[in-house]
Parts: structure tokens; sequence; C-alpha cells
């Protein structure tokens, strides 16, 4: 039974995001938690590649099983983007204020203002193994920003099946309901409750 595993991320609202989804008995280790403190390579143009990339990356260079995630927002009325470049969507700072910004600008007049979250999680095992799990949470893009919480575009998207609230008016909690990187970490764990 495993009990330790490292998600490839530093990213502290991701790492509260998936704790508490983790059974008791198996501790989530950060990058900084063993020690990689480099910039992960990311290269592909894919969601599945990306993911599947950092995850074995760390695997080869620290020894350690690890889990990688890659998020995109898909908006229809822009062809699907920016997809996998959401976040160097306004440029190679990736701030989320700039790329917020430059979708509301984008979406300007737009009628149609549906849009999804897509994560794909690569989870890479001591074996050499490499598994991959989908989820997607489908919404709207807001004409202006609302709430505080959560991060990236989560101001300006509001979740189809919730109360109308975007993802930054909800808890962490409420979030993790329906959320893209929940589902898809649902997967990941009910594959490791059967191995
Ligand atoms: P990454 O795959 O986590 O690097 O995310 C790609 C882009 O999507 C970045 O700009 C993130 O800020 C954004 N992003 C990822 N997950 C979420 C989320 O749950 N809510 C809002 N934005 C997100």
């Amino acid at each position: 039974m495993l009990t330790q595993l490292c998600f490839a991320s530093n990213n502290a609202h991701k790492l509260d995001e998936i704790r508490p989804l983790l059974p008791a008995g198996l501790t989530l280790l950060s990058l900084a938690d063993i020690g990689c403190h480099e910039e992960l390579p990311e290269t592909q143009d894919t969601l599945e590649g990306n993911a599947r990339q950092k995850a074995e990356y760390v695997r080869q260079h620290y020894g350690v099983a690890c889990f990688a995630d890659d998020t995109g927002l898909e908006v229809t009325a822009l062809n699907g983007e920016p997809g996998v470049y959401s976040a160097r969507y306004a440029g190679p700072q990736r701030r989320a204020e700039d790329n917020v910004a430059k979708l509301l600008q984008e979406l300007r007049g737009a009628a149609d203002r549906s849009a999804r979250f897509r994560t794909v999680v690569a989870l890479a095992q001591a074996d050499g193994s490499v598994h991959e799990f989908a989820g997607e949470v489908a919404g709207h893009i807001t004409e202006e920003a609302h709430g505080t919480g959560g991060f990236g575009y989560d101001p300006v998207f509001v979740p189809a099946e919730g109360d109308g609230r975007s993802f930054a008016e909800m808890s962490s909690t409420e979030k993790n309901r329906i959320s893209h990187r929940a589902r898809a970490v649902a997967g990941l764990l009910a594959f490791l409750k059967q191995e």
C-alpha cells in the first residue's frame, strides 16, 4: 500500500484542494518536500503530454511515485482557446490578472460565453508505468471578475452545476465537489485503491 505520493506542484492552492481528497494514511508531498526546486519541463502541446512529462521527470530524477496535473480553460467562442496555453495566455509572465483581462477583452460582446475546464492527471509509478485520468467541468465566463478565493481564472468562471457563483466565490470544499481537478483526482484515487 502506497503511503507517500508526490504531487508535482508547488501551487499552494492546488495542494490545499487535493490534500483533503486523499485517504487517511496517504501523505501528499510537494516538490519542495522532495527537494525539487527547479522548474519542471512542460513543453508539450497537449494537456496529456505536459502532465505526463512533469510526472515522469520527477519519477526519473527523484525516484518517487508522482502525479502531475495540467489544466486548460477551453472557451467555445475562442475555438477551445486558451486550452493548453492557459497559463501563458497573456504572455510569458504567466500572471493570472493579465490572463483574465485578456480573456474578458477577447469575449467582449460575445453571445456564447460557454467554456469548460479540463484537467489531465498523469501518475508515474515507481515501476515505470504511467496512467492518465481526466476531469472536466462545464460553465460560462462572466463579464467581470467576482470573488477573491481560488486562483487563476476562478473569478470569471461560473460552473453550470452551481448556484450562479464563480469558483472564486466558493469555499475550497464547494469547488472540490464539482471541479475538473477533483474529478481527475477521483479517478486517480479509485485507481490507487484497486492497485
Ligand atoms: P496549470 O495546468 O495548473 O499550470 O494551469 C494552467 C492555467 O489554468 C493557469 O493559468 C492556471 O492558473 C489556470 N488554472 C488551473 N487550474 C485552475 C482552476 O482550478 N481554476 C482557475 N484557473 C485554473
